[in-house]
């Protein structure tokens, strides 16, 4: 049977479980060379969108997103919204008027903060204000200067609201880093089992086997749920840092074997991340089946949209 054949049978559609809707559509905005800077700096070069966008650039360019995300047979979106000092609440109001006008259309979007940059005490507060109106609460350590804080305010405000918290982790595929175990072993610390997503951990495949179980292992004690994103980082420059073999991709096969549920997401959308995605969740279901050799029709569907209502809880 074909892919397209297979999922064309989902009644409900995809869910993407992971996106940045309000960058959609901005690659644009960027000279063609600034598309293949560093993902680092390419957090700093986003600043143009969210210095020269209004609100309603935000809203009609989510609502042309949404419609496309539609028509590919997708029926909701799990998006991070930017929520920094710079963009203000401009993009989180856009997504917020957005969500309640595709919800007649077909389209549920669920939204959470996207903090380049880390909690400073501006951020913070922005987070603190808005948080009534985020579905689930957003994480990117990497861009905090205290990792360790950023993680502590993201689980505090769990606790508060209930609300569950997806984390960007071990996106850069290298052994350098090895946050999907950190996130665990914190989640488990702080009582929040089952409440926590690590979206990307690629870089779990750069260990050994060994060091994979265990985090596997400490990851079914967390609770802990996963997003991959198959194109997000399958672009990762070729260097001569050695490892154990393997795609560089989440490593979904493995995850699935451990009972572990695993949902799939676009990503960025034609935007400076990733100028030529088009948000195809078949072409990112496609590829996952592919790089992890997932042969089985009903994990494929999982993946594909039942796994995603568990994320979505
Ligand atoms: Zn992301």
């Amino acid at each position: 049977m074909s892919i397209a054949r297979l999922l064309s049978k989902l009644k409900n559609g995809f869910i993407n479980c992971h996106a940045h809707i309000d960058r959609a559509g901005t690659a644009s905005f960027f000279e063609k060379k600034n598309h293949k800077a560093h993902l680092f700096e390419k957090w700093q070069l986003v600043r143009k969108v969210k210095k020269q966008s209004t609100t309603e650039d935000y809203y009609n360019r989510i609502i042309d997103a949404c419609w496309s995300q539609r028509d590919k047979n997708i029926s909701k979106i799990i998006s991070f919204i930017d929520l920094d000092d710079i963009v203000g609440t401009k993009a989180l109001a856009a997504a917020v008027k957005a969500k309640e006008h595709m919800r007649f259309y077909g389209v549920n979007l669920y939204i959470g903060n996207q903090t380049v940059g880390g909690f400073t005490s501006n951020n913070l507060k922005l987070l603190e204000d808005n948080v009534e109106y985020l579905d689930f609460l957003g994480g990117l350590p990497k861009s905090d200067e205290d990792p360790e804080r950023h993680l502590d305010i993201l689980f505090n405000l769990s606790k508060q609201t209930n609300k569950k918290i997806h984390v960007h982790v071990d996106q850069m595929n290298t052994d350098e880093e090895m946050e999907t175990l950190w996130l665990a072993k914190r989640t488990i610390k702080a009582g929040l089992e089952g409440q926590v997503i690590a979206v990307h951990s690629i870089s779990v495949a750069c260990f050994s086997e060994a060091i994979r179980e265990l985090t596997y292992s400490v990851c079914k004690d967390a609770g802990m749920q996963f997003v991959a994103c198959p194109s997000a980082w399958i672009d990762h420059p070729r260097t001569e840092r050695l490892s154990p073999t393997h795609n560089s991709i989440t490593p979904i096969d493995e995850l699935l074997k451990w009972g572990l549920t695993v949902g799939i997401g676009t990503d960025n959308i034609e935007d400076i991340y990733k100028p030529y995605c088009d948000g195809d969740m078949l072409f990112e279901t496609r590829l996952a089946l592919e790089a992890c050799k997932i042969y089985d029709d009903d994990s494929i569907i999982d993946l594909a949209y039942n796994n995603g209502l568990k994320i979505l809880g």
